[in-house]
């Protein structure tokens, strides 16, 4: 019986993997991976095993979910080392959980390897702080785009000092603009597009809510990072671009004397 790697590959930058994924990819036997892999991390995978696409193509699945968990299973039937290969981090948004759940059940051996995703890939490359203290104390990593109980944003997390790392945008901007409008996010908040993050095609537009729907599309993978961090102009980042936050909800209350 052998061992499943859930293996993070980062954003796109190969140089980003972690040593140790580095390492499992020239040894493993065999390989599963998804369409958002970099062909530069793909290269990685030594000459001798198998590698197969498992990931979906212009919204078209190749497998189902429950196809690619069967496949892990049967994998560690057959060999040593079998990696499960997704882009970013395993655990963000990689459907990782149903995979985890399905091994554990079998009684397969696993491992996870995080990696860096894409959030993170994004930020470092437009340079910005994602908890500046000037201007946030939380990070929301979210989506508007999954068809799940867990789709609704809680849009009650999102204040003032909140950086909303939002994955899978989709291509329509204006839709995008609209629901974080109706979510209470003012027009001048700042915001930033950063297509391809770490790769070579990168890409990244600064703009806000207000601007967002005329901006031109961007290619995919392509994330947004909304919030006052976002803002390019230091002097602009402690200036208050929330309009109708409550007051001090969640604020201690004085004591009473
Ligand atoms: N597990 C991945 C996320 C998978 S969901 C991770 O941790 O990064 C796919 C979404 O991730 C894309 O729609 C996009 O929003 C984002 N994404 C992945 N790679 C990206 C990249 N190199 N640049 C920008 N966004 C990326």
């Amino acid at each position: 019986m052998g061992k499943v790697y859930l293996v993070g590959a980062g954003p796109g930058d190969p140089e980003l993997l972690t040593v140790k994924a580095a390492r499992l990819l020239a040894r493993a036997a065999i390989v599963f991976h998804d369409s958002l892999v970099s062909r530069r991390v793909l290269q990685l995978i030594g000459c001798e095993a198998e590698v197969i696409d498992v990931g979906k193509r212009c919204g078209q699945k190749l497998l189902t979910q429950d196809e690619i968990n069967s496949l892990l299973v049967s994998a560690a039937a057959s060999h040593d080392v079998v990696i499960r290969l997704k882009g970013g981090d395993p655990l963000i948004f990689g459907r990782a959980g149903e995979e985890i759940e399905a091994l554990r059940r079998a009684g397969v051996d696993f491992e996870v390897v995080p990696g860096i995703t894409a959030a993170l890939g994004a930020a470092a490359a437009a340079g910005i702080s994602l908890t500046d203290r000037r201007a946030a104390s939380q990070i929301v990593i979210s989506t508007f785009s999954r068809g799940t109980v867990g789709a609704a944003m809680n849009w009650g997390a999102i204040t003032s000092t909140t950086t909303l790392a939002l994955y899978m945008p989709g291509a329509d901007y204006a839709e995008v603009a609209q629901h974080l409008r109706e979510g209470g996010l003012p027009d001048d908040l700042p915001c930033v597009i950063v297509s391809n993050a770490t790769g070579a095609e990168q890409q990244i537009r600064w703009t806000s809510v207000g601007r967002l729907a005329h901006e031109e599309k961007l290619p995919a993978p392509a994330l947004l990072i909304v919030g006052r961090v976002a803002s390019r102009n230091l002097q602009e980042i402690t200036k208050a671009f929330w309009r109708d936050e409550p007051r001090d909800r969640h604020a201690p209350r004085p004591a009473v004397s």
